[in-house]
């Protein structure tokens, strides 16, 4: 019964990941990327930029943004450019896209990946750093997404959102973070539906990461978590694949989708989904 079952999805799964992404479907393409200084933002820069895209990074460190401005150019961007912002100024996000797209005369894809600084500790009490977490990895979403909602209907394209399995799963240790997340998911995942039921010709794909060997992420883990890390550059194009390809929610690594599920159909198997992270802080 269970095993015939899981086969089942485990076929449709498959049938529904088969790798349809056309890399002329990204050339030439105009995207806007932010949390683009570093990480897995910095590495879908690299992507598009072999992919010949026209690119548009956001951060806040100029001279991170410089760096990758130049290497994006060396690799092949069409066009590479940056644009300075802070996403926790509600000013910015509306800032910022108008900036890329007055530069890039339009936009086919909205890559939304930035994320703020947070601890990874037992909560602590501190709403204010709640509040102020929800404007950047949020609300400044929301904003980005709404400013270019009328922009992408013009050109078909698209909306990334760079989520995570603490979105999914409800993570000890980064309390504010995984609310975060859980917003982005039930807001973008809202939206999907009104654009479907409206038969917008935008998508909106949701991207569910495991962890990512990012220096941020793997500086932060450290003494907390004993899972393998997989690499930023292949979570990078992963997302660029699912964003191109019109899916609607993404998993990297793949697996990630079955530890979504087995919570959702066995929630009494949290502890044993949650055994990689070790409870030291507990002591
Ligand atoms: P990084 O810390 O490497 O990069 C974060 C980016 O966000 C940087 O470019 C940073 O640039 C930018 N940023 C931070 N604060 C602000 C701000 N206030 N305004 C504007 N930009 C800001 O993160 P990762 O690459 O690891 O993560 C990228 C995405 O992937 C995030 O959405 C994260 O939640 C998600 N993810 C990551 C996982 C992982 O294990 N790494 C796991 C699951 C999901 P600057 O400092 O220059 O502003």
């Amino acid at each position: 019964g269970y095993l015939g079952f899981f086969l089942l999805i485990a076929v449709l799964t498959a049938y529904m990941w088969r790798d349809t992404f056309d890399p002329e479907s990204v050339r030439g393409a105009r995207v806007l990327i932010t949390g683009a200084s570093s990480g897995i933002g910095e590495q879908m820069a690299y992507h598009y930029a072999k992919f010949g895209a026209q690119i548009v990074i956001t951060a806040r460190r100029v001279d991170a943004l410089k760096k990758v401005v130049q290497e994006c150019v060396k690799l092949g961007a069409k066009k590479a450019m940056y644009v300075t912002g802070d996403m926790s100024d509600p000013a910015d996000p509306e800032r910022v896209f108008k900036y890329a797209v007055e530069k890039l005369g339009g936009l086919d894809f909205l890559v939304l990946n930035h994320v703020g600084n947070t601890n990874v500790e037992l909560w602590n009490g501190d709403s204010d750093h709640v509040r102020s977490l929800m404007q950047v990895n949020f609300v400044s979403y929301v904003q980005m997404a709404t400013a270019a909602l009328p922009v992408l209907e013009m050109s078909g394209g698209s909306i990334m959102v760079v989520s995570s399995v603490a979105g999914k799963l409800a993570s000890p240790f980064v309390a504010p973070y995984t609310a975060t997340k859980f917003a982005m998911n039930g807001f973008f995942g809202a939206l999907q539906n009104e654009l479907a039921l409206k038969k917008s010709n935008v998508s909106v794909s949701i991207l569910i990461l495991g962890l990512i060997d990012t220096e941020s992420a793997m500086n932060k883990i450290r003494g907390y978590a004993t899972m393998t890390a997989y690499p930023a550059s292949e979570a990078a194009l992963s997302i660029i694949k699912a964003g191109a390809t019109h899916q609607r929610e993404a998993y990297y690594p793949w697996f990630h989708y079955f530890t979504c599920l087995i919570n959702n159909i066995f929630p009494f198997m949290k502890d044993i989904l949650l055994s990689g992270l070790s409870a030291e802080l507990m002591d």
